[in-house]
């Protein structure tokens, strides 16, 4: 399912009257980076100029089926070599530019071949997980690109890009997007305007509400005995891991904003080293357990003042 293009006007603007070969697209997660970025290679794409992004024209009609020809997106895979899901993406130079082991036709060399309507498209999402290897590789095409090729790279901040990249690029920001999205309890992204997470929440209404209810036993059961708590804990790690759609850490620090402010943000501190943990590639069951106890010392702490 695609998702519905939400907000972001000033960006649109800027991007209309922009023409460059490589753009930096910088803001939080889930606001809708990719989906304008989309937007952006139909606006490009469109056969009929004076009213693009048309909807009507054969490449418009393709962008709908998301089968244009003139679109590549990538992404950094979450599958480390041996299988084992990353919470760490990375973007494997291979993809981007010709590796021996790499696919056969990596970004760069897609984007040299020409357009099938008016522009090449490469979109770069999570360019903020570019080696320096990858980025480097890259850059020989940035640096002399062909005039039908343009590269959108995706990214959480300037600062999070490395510099060659961000010097070649036109950034283009993004900021959180004030919608009103009917759902059946309050959202933290509606905070901080992830409208992506929050179509999603609506989308599968369900789902949403069973992630909540297991943030919602967790924090009880840390009330209860030791064992009931680390139950608790590995169903939350289990939520955390396998429903990508949502972001249980979110939800959980969202519920600890209903603590008293001092064991709040020693609960806050504590997610984050869990947080740091799991990126390290920490075992993640081992991780959880930590954080539990440690918010079980909180507020057993908290208690006894
Ligand atoms: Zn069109």
């Amino acid at each position: 399912m695609t998702l519905p293009l939400i907000g972001h006007e000033q960006a649109r603007t800027v991007l209309r009257g922009l023409r460059a070969h490589t753009l930096l697209f910088v803001g939080p997660p889930r606001v809708g980076r990719r989906l304008v970025a989309r937007w952006y290679a139909q606006l490009l794409n469109c056969q009929q100029p004076e009213r693009s992004p048309c909807g009507t024209c054969e490449s418009c009609r393709l962008f709908a089926q998301s089968a244009h020809p003139d679109l590549r997106e990538l992404s950094p895979v979450l599958e480390t070599k041996t299988g084992r899901r990353s919470r760490r993406p990375q973007l494997r130079i291979g993809d981007l530019v010709r590796r021996e082991d790499g696919p056969e036709v990596p970004l760069s060399t897609w984007l040299e071949a020409r357009p099938r309507f008016n522009k090449r498209v490469g979109v770069i999402d999570g360019a903020d997980a570019l080696s320096e290897a990858a980025a480097n590789a890259f850059l020989k095409f940035l640096e002399e690109p062909p005039s039908y090729a343009v590269v959108i790279l995706i990214a959480p901040s300037v600062e999070s890009v490395l510099p060659t990249l961000v010097s070649r690029s036109v950034p283009v920001r993004f900021g959180a997007v004030d919608a009103a999205i009917d759902l059946p309890e309050p959202h933290p992204a509606a905070r901080l305007g992830r409208v992506g997470e929050l179509l999603e929440a609506a989308a599968h209404p369900e789902a949403f509400s069973a992630q909540l209810s297991v943030v919602h036993s967790y924090l009880l059961a840390l009330e209860k005995g030791l064992e009931e708590a680390l139950e608790r804990a590995d169903a939350l790690e289990k939520a955390w891991s396998e429903d990508a759609r949502f972001d249980v850490a979110e939800l959980l620090r969202a519920r600890l904003g209903e603590w008293p402010r001092g064991p709040y943000a020693a609960g806050v501190a504590a997610l984050e080293r869990c947080e740091e943990a799991l990126e390290a590639y920490a075992a993640p069951g081992v991780a959880v357990q930590v954080l539990t106890l440690e918010l079980r010392d909180i507020l057993r702490a908290s208690r006894r003042l």
